[in-house]
């Protein structure tokens, strides 16, 4: 069900959807907020950000024109004192083993949430975004089910993955082969970004069933998959997008491929060095899930491709790696922020400090700290590292963070009372300069 935004000119609208109801393709084509159904009569105080964030990140796209700049400042809500929205700073969250874990929300996360919009003694909405590299679902699909999971509003312009900058690939490669998630989901990602001609390993499989000795497609995945001569086709780039469902065969099948002759499968190359190029969403060896211990991800996947490739060839295989920590991922989650704050405040400049929340040492606090380092503008970005995922206590971090806290709620806490602290000083200062003026 899409509704509208009675505030805002018809042709600044922005679509309130039902999380229950939602789809794909109710989310493409303009700014949209996704809502939790209690919250489709009354809007709760998360909506301002979700839906400013929004109306940014399709500025930043070129979807909508600098035109259909929405409201400064915050919305007033119903009560007697507006909210101020603070524009110096803002928050970057993980989602997995930060938010979520196993499905469903972390206790803390939803308190978080709501001191973030407003809930907090100062009286203040701080913007946040997310930043995840969990693959294998868009992120239209990835703000559908934070939604749920937080009981609150969200937008899909407040979500970056991993496997965001695969967009921009969609252009250079003409056919590919799309390995991992559920089913058919990640061939439809794949086409909803753009790629032309993508080929599953359940393709490959169906025409040569001997392919993979010890699997075979169920009936279902022997529909779905397309039927292909493979003699005629050439693959020109292989994306792993979400987590293998079957790594002996999908390993296999990257195998023949990457030593293939220019993508051709069921030919060998004599320098095993002529196969496609191969990109992995994200590099995260582990990740938190409800199982009390790390279970191994997409980065054990690529580490387990490369030592088979060298096993079994002799030679190096060079894959490439996309989201936390590579620094594309924190140069858009700043342009992002920069575009909002511009919208909202007027400020064509990015916050001052980011607070980024995350569970990972080596993809959340590594990207965060190496960003950090290699912008040489006076904005900041600060890590904050949480007990709730993939860090355990009395582990050291090999990537330390400038904060740990137990869980997000402190996360937020500290990094506001930090910003106030900061705005404290900056104010007794100044007044301390004006009283030395004032002497002399
Ligand atoms: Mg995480």
């Amino acid at each position: 069900m899409a509704d509208t935004d009675n505030f805002i000119p018809p042709d600044r609208r922005v679509r309130r959807i039902s999380s229950i109801e939602a789809t794909r393709a109710d989310l493409y084509g303009g700014p949209s907020v996704v809502m939790p159904p209690q919250h489709l009569m009354a809007r709760s105080s998360a909506y301002e950000s979700a839906r400013s964030m929004s109306v940014a990140k399709l500025h930043l796209d070129g979807d909508i024109s600098s035109a259909d700049v929405s409201p400064r400042g915050s919305t007033p809500s119903s009560e007697e004192e507006p909210l101020v929205t603070a524009s110096k700073y803002a928050f970057a969250f993980d989602i997995d083993g930060v938010l979520v874990r196993g499905g469903k929300s972390i206790p803390e996360a939803v308190e978080a949430m709501k001191v973030l919009n407003g809930e907090n003694e100062y009286h203040e909405k701080v913007p946040y975004i997310f930043v995840t590299n969990g693959g294998g679902k868009t992120e239209e699909e990835r703000c559908i089910d934070l939604s749920k999971q937080l009981d609150m509003e969200v937008s899909p312009g407040q979500f970056i993955c991993g496997h965001t900058p695969m967009r921009e690939m969609a252009e250079k490669y003409n056919t590919v082969l799309v390995v991992g998630g559920e089913g058919e989901k990640c061939r439809i990602v794949a086409e909803g970004y753009g790629f032309k001609d993508v080929v599953t390993p359940g393709d490959i499989i169906k025409y040569n069933q001997h392919t993979t000795p010890f699997r075979k497609l169920t009936k279902e995945e022997f529909e779905n998959s397309r039927t292909r001569d493979f003699e005629n086709v050439k693959i020109d780039a292989i994306f792993v997008f979400a987590d293998s469902r079957d790594w002996a065969g999908d390993q296999q099948i990257i195998l023949d491929l990457c030593m293939s002759k220019g993508g051709r499968y069921g030919t060998r190359s004599e320098t095993f060095d002529e196969g496609p190029p191969i990109y992995f969403s994200h590099n995260d060896i582990v990740w938190s899930t409800s199982h009390e211990y790390t279970r191994i991800g997409m980065g054990a996947l690529r580490t387990s491709v490369e030592a088979l490739f060298k096993a079994v060839t002799g030679k190096d295989l060079k894959t490439i790696a996309f989201g936390k920590p590579q620094l594309g991922t924190f140069q858009f989650a700043t342009r992002l922020l920069q575009q909002w704050r511009k919208d909202t405040h007027g400020i064509d400049s990015a916050p001052d400090t980011v607070y980024f929340v995350g569970d990972t040492p080596e993809s959340d606090i590594r990207g965060t700290n190496e960003y950090n380092e290699s912008d040489k503008s006076e904005h900041n970005w600060y890590s904050i590292l949480v007990k709730t995922g993939v860090y355990q206590e009395g582990t050291t971090p090999q990537f330390p963070p400038n904060k740990t806290v137990e869980n997000v709620l402190e996360a937020v806490k500290f990094g506001m009372d930090r910003e106030h602290r900061k705005e404290a000083k900056e104010a007794s200062m100044k007044k301390a300069n004006e009283a030395i003026i004032e002497e002399e």
